[in-house]
């Protein structure tokens, strides 16, 4: 509410009394007197004791009245077409007065009248228009003073001014305040908008008044704020929205800066939002929060969003090989353990294939399905590897972040950009078979034989798969005979006569999944009474049938060709199951009556016009070996190993000689050496082996000491096992296995060889004799076998073990200087060989198990191949090494000489511990007395010239063996 009316001028005599706040200007017609108002009443006290001053009239006794009080000119502000008229009046009671007051009146009248311009005095009545009458609500007695408040409305108004006047028409009264006003909207801020004071009301008539307003600073609107100012002064009905703009949030009808750490990116009257997870908290009034370092958004985030850090690498990256031999597997891997906060991760896979060092894309050559990139499973499937080559596959994991990541400029602590994990795989596919011939063929018998494609690098020991069938099988079923065999020929027996069979080959892995197919061959059995002219080629004997079997299986599958229903063969399936023979044994030559029989069964005799001598390569018992080529027609020429007979032999010997023959000739493994032929017929008796470029395995790895990884040797070892594994399948006993009857080709493979007859008893220098009567081999032989001939496989194990020592020890002689006797003696009381310098663990527990007493505790062959496959398959289990004790394992003159006495020189050490061949080192470095070598730490031994690790080792224990003066010989306790 606001007053605009408080003149006051004092015209025509009047006095203008005026309340404190309100002066009214009183003016008659023409003259005062005329309006018969008093200008002045006498003082009264009232109201808190304040004088009041009021314009007054009281003619009660009088008729017709018609006194008339004006106020100054109004302005009209604002354009106010409503004003308020506040009067505030007392009213005589007529009724106080005597009689003489017939004509008193207890109301009056309120006019108005509009004017552009101040009129001055100049009055007239008829320019007035009435308000209303006024009565009061309490009139005022003789002894009470009563006042009254009334409030009246002047509508309409349009001209510049207006004037009020009051008519009293015969009452007794006394105007004490006219207060005039208008109300108007106060200056306002609603919903962000700024909003004048504004006159309440519209204009003539019109109750509400359309106002509008301004967003306020850092505000905006889409459409212009308005809002609605009643006649009563209230705001009502804002009208369009202002929202502070970015950066900003609404506090107290202001738009203020988003405080530090928090932002808004939109137009909008929400607050502002503390910055996301990983980003950088700038100062005020941010739009939005960067991405802290080494965090991205994706160009597809949100802004508002989080940032996200790169996913850390795939895990347990692992390939499946199940069909390994058709060169596919399978990749799969877990997703990253931290997925750097995104849901959407992919991966990519990259495959490298290596030769030797030489590593490059795969490109092209390997497929990797669904894709080799943008995989949503994690998982792929590899086809097309090639063998013998080692492929490197690199699982990297992408997210929406990754590209842009590698975009950016790169900084210090970004996580590796790459997230990969590798694994290398290396796979050996089996050879494919190339063609099949029929060697020999009888009524109810074929014998095949079949080649193989030649191989890179090495072949590995192969089985094949042969499948055949009757080809004419016109009954309802077809009944197919599958055969796993160990090498590349073979006699089926049990056939039927005069009747075509349809044979197909395949090689298998080592893993046993098949390789390439050979073509489908088609042989006939012999017709009763024909000849059979054609077939020449490898000789089989009965009884070789199956031997190179190494598992029959007999898989009768039944296609039905007509009914609908399977069943089996309704030719017995046990004419096929009389082909499982047991597996190949071996047959001991001493059975036969002639032992020449046994050589023309087991070995093929080779013309000597054939064989080509070119060089002595160590000496048997029978005579010397030599080096040479063997070229026979209808076989690749190849070198070969040519033991020979010296001349003045007896029957006996020459019989003894053979029997080796006779004994490899049953034999066909990777692991064992192989018989190419003997020539018997002519005067110089010779048995034609494989020829091993590398020789006998312990003086290999004497040359070799600490030159090779366990790895490695561990290899060589699974080798050994392999071909003892075949030897006891088959129930030879070998009796002799040491590291010297071990022959090593070009390729490192190691082949179980001697197998002579009489070798134990004469060929071995290791053999002793014994009180139970024999020569036996003490350091590599079993207890029970020294103690009472108990010759088994498990015996074989035991040697097996030493011999595993023995490589671990790189040839070392086998409880080094000890006598027999003192070796027996330990032995029998539970004194083992302790572990060599780096043996790795896994290892030496092995052989250990090999030693114990108890020989059905032993691990059998079979067992030790899969371990040792096992430690190969799984590098990792090699590398905790055995407790080694340098005391017994550089053996005991490592504080004295072999007599007992400290050692003398330097050199006298060396050679004690195999390593005079650094005498001159030691010299040159002016090392010459054992107390200098005392004195040596390792870096001296490294410094005189001593580089290979396992030689260093070597010394530096041997120096710390000389120091322990307590050194025992109770060494090998286990
Ligand atoms: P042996 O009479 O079988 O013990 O042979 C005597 C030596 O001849 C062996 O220690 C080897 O050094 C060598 N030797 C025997 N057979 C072969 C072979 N197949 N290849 C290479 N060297 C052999």
């Amino acid at each position: 509410m606001v007053a605009i009316a408080s003149v006051v001028e004092n015209t025509c005599g009047f006095k203008s009394l005026i309340s404190e706040l309100y002066n009214i200007v009183l003016f008659g017609k023409c003259r005062c007197s005329e309006l018969r108002w008093l200008s002045f009443s006498h003082k009264k006290k009232i109201l808190n004791g304040s004088q009041l001053y009021t314009y007054s009239v009281c003619n009660v006794g009088e008729h017709e009245q018609d006194n008339w009080l004006r106020t100054t000119f109004i302005q009209r502000r604002l354009s106010a077409s409503r004003v308020f008229v506040e009067l505030q009046f007392i009213v005589r009671d007529c009724n106080s007065f005597d009689g003489s007051s017939l004509t008193c009146k207890e109301t009056f009248n309120l006019f108005s009248s509009e004017s552009d311009a101040d009129i001055g005095t100049s009055f007239r009545k008829g320019q007035f228009k009435k308000v209303a009458t006024i009565a009061p609500d309490e009139i005022t007695s003789r002894n009470e003073l009563r006042i009254n408040t009334e409030t009246r409305v002047v509508e309409s108004l349009s001209r510049k001014g207006f004037y009020l006047a009051f008519q009293d028409i015969g009452a007794c009264m006394a105007l004490l305040s006219v207060r005039v006003y208008y109300k108007t909207c106060p200056a306002t801020i609603k919903s962000l908008a700024a909003f004048p004071e504004t006159v309440a009301g519209g204009g003539v008539n019109q109750a509400l008044r359309e106002v509008a307003g301004v967003c306020v600073e850092n505000a905006v609107s889409e459409e212009s704020p308005r809002i609605y100012c009643t006649m009563d002064g209230e705001w009502v009905v804002p009208v369009g929205q202002c929202q502070c703009m970015p950066g900003y949030e609404a506090v107290n009808d202001t738009c203020r800066d988003c405080q530090p750490g928090f932002f808004k990116a939109f137009v909008s009257n929400d607050a502002c939002e503390l910055c996301p997870v990983n980003t950088k908290l700038l100062s005020s009034g941010a739009l939005f929060c960067p991405c802290a370092e080494d965090f991205y958004r994706a160009p597809d985030d949100p802004t508002t969003g989080p940032c996200s850090g790169l996913p850390s690498a795939p895990r347990e990256l692992v390939a499946t090989t199940t069909q390994l031999a058709a060169g596919k597997l399978q990749l799969s891997w877990s997703p990253p353990e931290d997925t750097g906060g995104r849901s959407d991760i992919s991966y990519s896979v990259e495959c490298r294939r290596c030769e030797g060092t030489a590593c490059q894309p795969c490109g092209e050559k390997v497929r990797l399905e669904p894709a080799s990139s943008g995989l949503v499973d994690t998982r792929v499937a590899v086809s097309e590897l090639e063998p013998h080559l080692n492929y490197t596959f690199t699982v990297e994991a992408h997210s929406g972040v990754s590209l842009f990541a590698s975009q950016g400029t790169p900084r210090s602590n970004r996580p590796p950009s790459t997230s990969t994990l590798t694994t290398a795989l290396h796979y050996t596919d089996p050879p494919k078979v190339t063609s099949m011939r029929l060697d020999e063929r009888s009524l109810t018998s074929l014998s095949l034989s079949w080649a193989v494609a030649p191989r890179r690098p090495v072949p590995q020991p192969t089985r094949y798969k042969l499948t055949y069938r009757k080809k004419d099988d016109n009954l309802d079923v077809t009944t197919y005979t599958v055969l796993i065999l160990e090498k590349s020929s073979v006699q089926i027996s049990d056939l039927s006569p005069g009747t075509a069979y349809l044979f197909r080959v395949q090689a298998l892995s080592p893993e046993g999944s098949p390789g390439g197919s050979s073509i489908e061959d088609e042989f006939e059995t012999l017709t009763e009474g024909k000849e059979d002219g054609h077939i020449s080629g490898v000789i089989f004997g009965a009884a070789v049938g199956g031997a190179a079997m190494l598992m029959i299986v007999v898989v009768v599958i039944l296609i039905r060709k007509r009914s609908a229903t399977t069943f089996f063969s309704p030719l017995c399936p046990s004419s096929f199951f009389k082909q499982l023979k047991p597996l190949k044994t071996y047959v001991d030559p001493h059975t036969y009556e002639d032992p020449n029989m046994a050589i023309l069964k087991f070995a093929s005799e080779i013309h000597p016009s054939h064989v080509t001598k070119q060089k002595v390569i160590g000496a048997g018992e029978f005579g010397e070996v030599y080096r040479g080529i063997l070229k026979a027609p209808g076989r690749k020429e190849g070198a070969v190993a040519i033991k020979t007979l010296k001349p003045g032999y007896s029957e006996k010997q020459r019989q003894d000689f053979l029997s080796e023959a006779s004994i490899m000739g049953q034999f066909s493994h990777q692991n064992i050496i192989r018989l190419e032929g003997v020539v018997t017929k002519f005067k110089h008796a010779m048995i034609v082996t494989e020829y091993m470029e590398n020789g006998a395995l312990d003086k290999y790895l004497k040359d070799r000491d600490g030159e090779m990884p366990s790895f490695q040797l561990v290899g060589m070892m699974h080798g050994i096992a392999a071909g003892m594994k075949y030897l006891s399948d088959m129930s030879y006993v070998h009796r002799d296995l040491a590291a010297r009857n071990i022959l090593v080709n070009n390729n490192l493979e190691c082949k179980v060889s001697d197998f002579g007859l009489s070798r134990v008893l004469e060929d071995d220098p290791e053999g002793t004799y014994t009180t139970s009567g024999g020569k036996i081999p003490i350091r590599w032989t079993a207890p029970e076998a020294i103690a009472y001939r108990k010759f088994t496989s498990a015996s074989d194990v035991w040697s097996f073990g030493i011999v595993m020592w023995e490589v671990m020890a790189f040839g070392e002689r086998p409880y080094w200087d000890m006598s027999n006797c003192e070796v027996m003696k330990a032995i029998n009381e539970a004194f083992r060989l302790p572990a060599p310098m780096d043996c790795p663990s896994a290892v030496y527990q092995l052989m250990l198990q090999c030693w114990l007493q108890d020989r059905s505790k032993r691990p059998r062959f079979p067992d030790i191949v899969s371990l040792l496959d096992k430690l190969l398959r799984s590098p990792e289990s090699l590398k905790a090494i055995a407790d080694f004790d340098p005391r017994v394992s550089i053996r005991l003159p490592s504080t004295s000489g072999s007599d007992g006495l400290p050692f003398r020189s330097v050199s006298e050490w060396l050679e004690s511990i195999k390593m005079s061949q650094y005498s001159e080192n030691f010299t040159c470095a002016g090392v010459v007395t054992m107390d200098q070598v005392l004195q040596m730490k390792n870096v001296d031994i490294k410094n005189i010239g001593v580089r290979l690790p396992g030689h260093l080792k070597r010394i530096a224990y041997s120096i710390l063996g000389l120091k322990d003066q307590t050194s025992t010989l109770s060494v090998f306790a286990v």
